[in-house]
């Protein structure tokens, strides 16, 4: 793959005095500068489904997500990188989403074809009525879930905690499916736990379903991991003057931009924890910067 990837990715120290009062230290893993094309835990969860469609012989994707998904992108540009070709499977009305916004249009601009489905159809995508007839329409294809979330993602996100093992005591990451989650945890040491950061409401119900991924994945639970839910700000997507000003002042005390939809809302969670005073001095949390 051309550039080839950043890996293991970078580990740098946020010198911050509200965690260094604390006793606290950050660490930033900067799964953000792996590949230009596929950021974050993108690449990490596409590669060993990308190596399984080659291997399986498949020249076609067919994927699905929301007009914002940075999954579809990422599945476009894997597309245009390995030669397959790629669906993607957009939820919403075409007419709506016309003109499209800037994560569509790179989707299309690396070939992706996109193929616009109406709210309930896309609820029972996984049907297999549903997903028959968009195989009988496109053809034969490797399929990979919403989010790219499967067994196979999972275990690409292991690597991720076996980079940062011996690193930190505590990992934190902000989590859509929980995908990254599950497989981070398998990696870490024995030593180690993690925090997710659900960046939409209702984040209480995907414990089960990273559970089941860990299941999947590694015939287990995996890791010692819990979801703190109270920093969705609203849902998917959504801010709050709160984090409007939490990201206005992290960029002018560090000048880096955190990823609005998911690190912003992670990090406001970990200086939050912090104040709350439950982790103890000497503590290095490792937050992994996903995108
Ligand atoms: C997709 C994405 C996530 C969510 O990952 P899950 O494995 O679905 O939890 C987190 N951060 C960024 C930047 C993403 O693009």
């Amino acid at each position: 793959m051309r550039p080839p990837p950043l890996l293991p990715s970078p580990l740098t120290e946020l010198d911050d005095e509200r965690l260094g009062r604390h006793g606290v230290t950050l660490l930033l893993k900067r799964d953000d500068l792996i590949h230009p094309d596929l950021p974050g835990n993108k690449y990490r969860k596409l590669h060993l489904n990308l190596r399984a469609a080659a291997d399986a012989g498949y020249d076609t994707l067919l994927t699905f997500g929301g007009a914002y998904s940075n999954h579809l992108r990422a599945t476009a540009a894997a597309g245009r990188l390995l030669g397959l070709a790629t669906i993607g499977v957009v939820r919403g009305d075409e007419l709506a989403a016309r003109p499209l916004n800037d994560s569509l249009t790179r989707a299309a601009d690396d070939g992706m074809r996109l193929h616009f489905v109406d709210r309930s159809t896309y609820r029972r995508k996984t049907d297999p009525e549903v997903l028959d007839a968009l195989l009988e329409r496109f053809g034969y294809a490797y399929v990979l879930p919403e989010g790219g979330s499967n067994a196979l993602a999972a275990q690409g996100c292991a690597e991720l905690g076996r980079e940062l093992r011996g690193r930190a005591e505590v990992v934190t990451v902000a989590c859509g499916t929980g995908g990254t989650l599950a497989g981070l945890t398998a990696g870490l040491g024995p030593e180690q736990r993690a925090i997710g950061f659900p960046v939409l409401k209702g984040g209480r119900f995907l414990e089960d379903g990273i559970q089941q991924l860990q299941e999947e994945a590694f015939g287990g639970r995996r890791g010692d991991w819990r979801l703190d839910d109270r920093f969705h700000h609203g849902g998917y997507a959504r801010s709050t003057p709160e984090l409007e000003d939490f990201c206005e002042d992290f960029t002018a005390r560090h000048g880096l931009v955190p990823d609005r939809v998911y690190v912003a809302k992670m990090l406001h969670g970990v200086f939050t924890l912090a104040d709350e005073g439950i982790f103890p001095p000497g503590t290095r949390i490792a937050a992994v910067v996903s995108g």
